[in-house]
């Protein structure tokens, strides 16, 4: 039986991916230090195949038997989370990345790590491919998640080029979907989270800025694919349905039903005006292409918040 280690294998999207390689046959190791992710996210997969450490992956790294695959997702991934834990996120995406490719050397596995459209930082051309080198500030808030993964990537194509390690770099842009935490800070999870109680829904800045949102199925089916795939190079993987900040606040009241107003909150430093992935890469190369419409994701995510909140369905979805 093919193994798989998942490194932040508890979190949102690491706990997904552990799951499709249950489905697909694979033996997976699910490896996390918890600060952001949680068990709850894997407390449901009874199967013998499945395992968890606890264990932070900056550290030297060792698991025993052999592995095929290695996704390396360990990272806090919420703008909030990288003020709140500003070295864990530097050390994730550099020591991390480290002990991930060196545990894929001595194994022979193949490594996938997750890197981000953060390496685009607020960007110069629209829409953004893979070509396209980046505005980072190095030394402003999100400075510290975005260079960790611009090293992250710059370690992987070294493995790669001088240990010929096996590699895939995806480069994913905003996802969302059932899991998210309801204080995760990001904008989808907060929006719903007030809209569900009625409280103000907080907009940064006037909302003009752009995203484009992916729901978390189709992420994974883009990284599984590239997984499979023999490209090295970084892939984007992300919806290029592009809207403003303030228009996705008014769908999500208009879904949930709610009473909430909008309310205009201070803009982040650094804070990205426009993204949107061009994925002609992915749609080339993996035959890949998000399938789930906005609303369809939305209403799921909503479903699993409403639960999570015990907010009861006195006010139906729309
Ligand atoms: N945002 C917002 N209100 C919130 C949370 C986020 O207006 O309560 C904005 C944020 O300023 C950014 C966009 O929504 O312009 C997406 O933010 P998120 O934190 O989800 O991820 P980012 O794409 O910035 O990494």
């Amino acid at each position: 039986m093919a193994r798989v280690l998942v490194t932040g294998g508890a979190g949102f999207i690491g706990s997904y991916l552990c799951e499709r390689f249950l489905q697909e046959g694979y033996e997976v190791i699910c490896m996390d230090n918890l600060i952001t992710g949680s068990v709850d996210n894997i407390g449901h997969i009874k199967d013998s195949r499945f395992s968890f450490i606890h264990y932070d992956v900056t550290n030297y790294v060792y698991v025993q038997g052999k592995l095929d695959y290695i996704l390396h997702f360990a990272s806090p991934a919420s703008p909030l989370d990288y003020l709140e834990y500003p070295i864990q996120t530097l050390k994730v995406g550099s020591l991390g990345t480290h002990k991930a490719l060196g545990l894929a050397k001595e194994k022979g596995a193949s490594l996938l790590i997750a890197s981000t459209s953060e390496v685009y930082g607020d960007p110069l051309i629209h829409p953004q491919n893979e070509d396209y080198w980046g505005n980072v500030n190095p030394i402003g808030p999100r400075g510290v998640y975005d260079e960790a993964k611009r090293f992250a990537e710059a370690l992987t194509m070294a493995y790669q080029r001088y240990h010929k390690v096996d590699t895939r770099i995806v480069r994913i842009f905003n996802t969302y979907g059932p899991r998210m935490r309801i204080k995760d800070g990001r904008a989808i999870p907060n929006f719903i989270a007030q809209a569900l109680k009625d409280e103000d829904v907080t907009v940064y800045g006037d909302g003009a800025q752009t995203r484009s949102f992916c729901y978390i199925t189709d992420l994974v089916e883009g990284i599984y694919r590239l997984l499979m795939s023999d490209y090295n190079l970084p892939v984007n993987i992300g919806n290029p349905h592009e809207m403003t900040v303030a228009r996705m606040a008014k769908e999500i009241i208009s879904l949930t039903g709610s009473k909430s107003r909008i309310v205009q909150m201070p803009l982040p430093e650094d804070d990205p005006k426009v993204r949107q992935p061009d994925i002609t890469r992915a749609k080339t190369i993996l035959g890949w292409e998000p399938r789930v419409e906005l609303r369809e994701g939305l209403r799921h995510t909503i479903g699993y918040f409403r639960k999570k909140m015990e907010i009861p369905e006195s006010k139906s979805l729309r």
